[in-house]
């Protein structure tokens, strides 16, 4: 007897389900894109439970009649394409046919549905597959399509759904995406009766973009017009050097419309940025590439979040280029040959991707200067940027920063308070004395901030440089372990005596001291990271929060993701300290920040928790997103490396470093000591 059989199609519907339907956020992709597709200027979607419980996906688009909304279920039915020339041009975002088949076979689902032509409208329902009920219906020309209960019948799928937290999360993102595609439609978003997302027809990305993330997000914005004409065009926005972001949330990819996700682009983006920001640290970017159908295959999975270029390193070169171009032409970098009407260069038509960028290297050792002065001086003609650490001035937005600042704090610890101040401080004296400082002292300052800061950033020992070399050097990626490395070892929490004796400093940024055993190094920002982390973790515990206040309180935009993210975290982000008010819409203020936290960092901080707790950690358990936040304040707070110290601050960090719970490893697993002992020493000069 024949062993193979072809599967019923609900059991093949479900099946592609597993790869259509992942969560929530992938049906309304799936149904957003029909929405889009049928030509609507109006969608509305509307969650509940993070879309769990229920989706719904309101349009004004063409509709379709009553045999196409029944038929629009079946598998591999779709008015889209027709022959397999078609497939090698897709210009519209769906064509698999598959998508209201899969979701249908996992969820209940309505569909309500009526043409211009048509009087009446129909309603199809639909239950894990079984076609329940066609009848006559009322409703204007468009969609609506509403998905209960995601995988009510397919309980395995259902246990890997993540909190209503994450899902709201990936909603949210999705129609961001698709609002930012799409400037000339209307979207709204609900979430649990709140709206999350209004954005009226837009005339531009510019338009849609304040829209969406505010006047700040788009004043800071750079245009980016490039690429090559039989390959690819590249347009959009990316943030200018100030604006530095922790994670890549912030970075929108669309290629002909739809939104991927790509490594590819995403890289070549960052390598625009080269010795501009270093690694770690990524700019915000609304990206879209333009490329004639029959370059791109977007049939490669079927989300759709793939696409492969058919030259891939090409795409890849105009991509790096149009943002250097970009910054170039705003003089944060000196200005490179773009391509944007001519021909590229010739070693870009050769060469594969990694050679290339070769080419189009800048020299970096004496630029960087010029480089951070220009961007120093431009700053000064645009306005603030929400997420930059290092602006100089107050904004008249947000003066506030400074009051908050010299704010009398009853703390427990004003050594470490001071330490804070001191570092501004330190750095004043460098450049000018006088309580009155002028825009130039405050720009000199600022670049010097910017320094030690960018060098914190890279964690590179050679500080100096670090912001060039990390970014610049292939091999920086490395560990720099020298020959010097099995002479001075990390060190072992139980060979710590309470007798350790700062003796100095080396490069304003280690500790050099001497205990029992031979020499210590201590790196001054973990080992203060440590101080503060422990103290976050202790502050949370008793629920006892140390908190500044500002004189006035210092508005926030929130995009829609970090909004949704904001409802998650604020009550974390208080028991250490921060008192927050949601305010109208997206608007949020900060009242009170965490003791010891400069106040000019308060903003950078929300803006980074709300960004790195991203997906996944949303869902995880509430003592590592404490964590999470303890890390992110202490680091903020800490003193920088680059900064001088006193002995008698050098001997107060030692001496509450080891009172720490964990002395010798800052709270992101680096290490805080190392030790050279005598007997290495010895060894070292032959003498043993
Ligand atoms: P695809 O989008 O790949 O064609 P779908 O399963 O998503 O496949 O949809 C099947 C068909 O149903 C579409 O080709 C389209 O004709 C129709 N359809 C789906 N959603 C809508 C909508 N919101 N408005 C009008 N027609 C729609
Ligand atoms: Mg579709």
């Amino acid at each position: 007897m024949s062993r193979i059989r072809v599967l019923s199609d609900h059991l093949a519907n479900q099946i592609a389900a597993g790869e259509v339907v992942e969560r929530p956020a992938s049906v309304a992709k799936e149904l957003v894109e029909n929405s889009i597709d049928a030509g609507a200027r109006r969608v509305e979607v509307t969650i509940e439970a993070g879309g769990r419980r229920l989706l719904r996906v309101v349009d004004d688009g063409s509709g379709m009649t009553r045999d196409d909304a029944v038929l629009a279920f079946e598998r591999h039915a779709t008015s889209k394409i027709s022959t397999t020339e078609d497939l090698a041009a897709i210009h519209t975002l769906g064509f698999r046919g598959e998508a209201l088949a899969s979701i249908a076979s996992v969820a209940r689902v309505e569909l309500l549905t009526c043409t211009a032509e048509d009087a009446e409208a129909t309603r199809v329902q639909i239950e894990g597959g079984r076609l329940r009920d066609v009848a006559p219906a009322a409703h204007p020309r468009g969609t609506t399509f509403v998905m209960r209960d995601l995988f009510f019948n397919v309980p395995a799928r259902r246990k890997f759904l993540r909190s209503e937290a994450t899902e709201s999360f990936h909603l949210t993102n999705l129609v961001t995406h698709y609002a930012l595609a799409h400037p000339e439609i209307e979207f709204v978003l609900t979430n649990n009766g709140r709206e999350i997302l209004r954005a009226s027809p837009a005339q531009d990305l510019r338009e849609r973009a304040y829209q969406i993330f505010g006047a700040e997000f788009v004043g800071n914005l750079l245009a980016i017009e490039g690429g090559h004409p039989a390959l690819v065009r590249v347009r959009g926005f990316t943030s200018a050097p100030r604006e530095r972001r922790t994670s890549a949330d912030a970075q929108y990819l669309f290629v002909n419309g739809r939104f991927i996700r790509d490594r590819l682009v995403r890289r070549a983006l960052s390598e625009g940025y080269r010795s501009v920001l270093p690694h770690g640290v990524y700019p915000a970017a609304l990206l879209f590439l333009e490329v004639p159908f029959e370059e791109v295959d977007v049939n490669v999975h079927p989300a759709k979040t793939e696409v492969r270029f058919r030259r891939a390193a090409a795409i890849a070169d105009a991509v790096r280029e149009s943002i250097r171009a970009a910054l170039a032409r705003a003089g944060f970098v000196r200005d490179v040959e773009s391509y944007v009407d001519g021909k590229p260069p010739e070693d870009l038509i050769e060469d594969d991707a990694s050679s290339a960028s070769v080419a189009l290297d800048i020299p970096t050792s004496n630029i960087t200067n010029e480089t951070l002065a220009r961007d120093e001086q431009s700053s000064d003609s645009l306005s603030s940027s929400a997420s930059s650490s290092f602006n100089p001035r107050p904004q008249p937005d947000a003066q506030q920063t400074h009051i908050g600042f010299n704010a009398p704090v009853a703390d427990d610890e004003p050594f470490a308070y001071s330490l804070a101040l001191d570092k501004i401080d330190d750095v004043k004296t460098e450049t000018a004395n006088t309580p009155t400082s002028t825009d130039a002292d405050d720009n000199a300052r600022d670049a010097l901030r910017r320094n030690a800061y960018a060098s914190s950033i890279a964690q590179s020992s050679d500080s100096q440089t670090s912001d060039v070399q990390a970014s610049d050097s292939p091999t920086s990626a490395l560990p720099q372990f020298d020959s010097a490395s099995h002479l001075a070892r990390e060190v072992e929490v139980a060979t710590l005596s309470s007798n350790i004796r700062p003796l100095g400093q080396l490069d304003e940024s280690f500790i050099i001291a001497t205990d029992d055993e031979g020499l210590l190094l201590i790196d001054q920002h973990v080992a203060h990271e440590r101080i503060l982390f422990d103290k976050y973790r202790r502050m949370e515990a008793t629920r006892a929060p140390d908190s500044q206040n500002l004189l006035l309180p210092e508005t926030f935009d929130l995009t829609p993701a970090q909004a949704t993210a904001f409802d998650h975290v604020q009550a974390e982000l208080e028991a250490y300290g921060y008192r927050l008010m949601r305010l109208s819409g997206r608007t949020i203020a900060i009242a009170a920040v965490p003791a010891d936290l400069p106040a000019s960092e308060a903003r950078n901080l929300l803006t980074e928790v709300l960004e790195t707790i991203d997906a996944e950690r949303r869902g995880q358990a509430r003592a590592s997103l404490r964590d999470r936040i303890a890390a992110s304040l202490a680091c903020r707070a800490a003193v920088k490396i680059n900064t001088p110290l006193s002995t008698e601050k050098m001997q107060w960090l030692i001496d509450r470093v080891l009172t720490t719970s964990s002395p010798t490893t800052c709270p992101h697993g680096r290490p805080v000591i190392l030790r050279i002992t005598v007997k290495d020493i010895w060894k070292g000069f032959h003498r043993t």
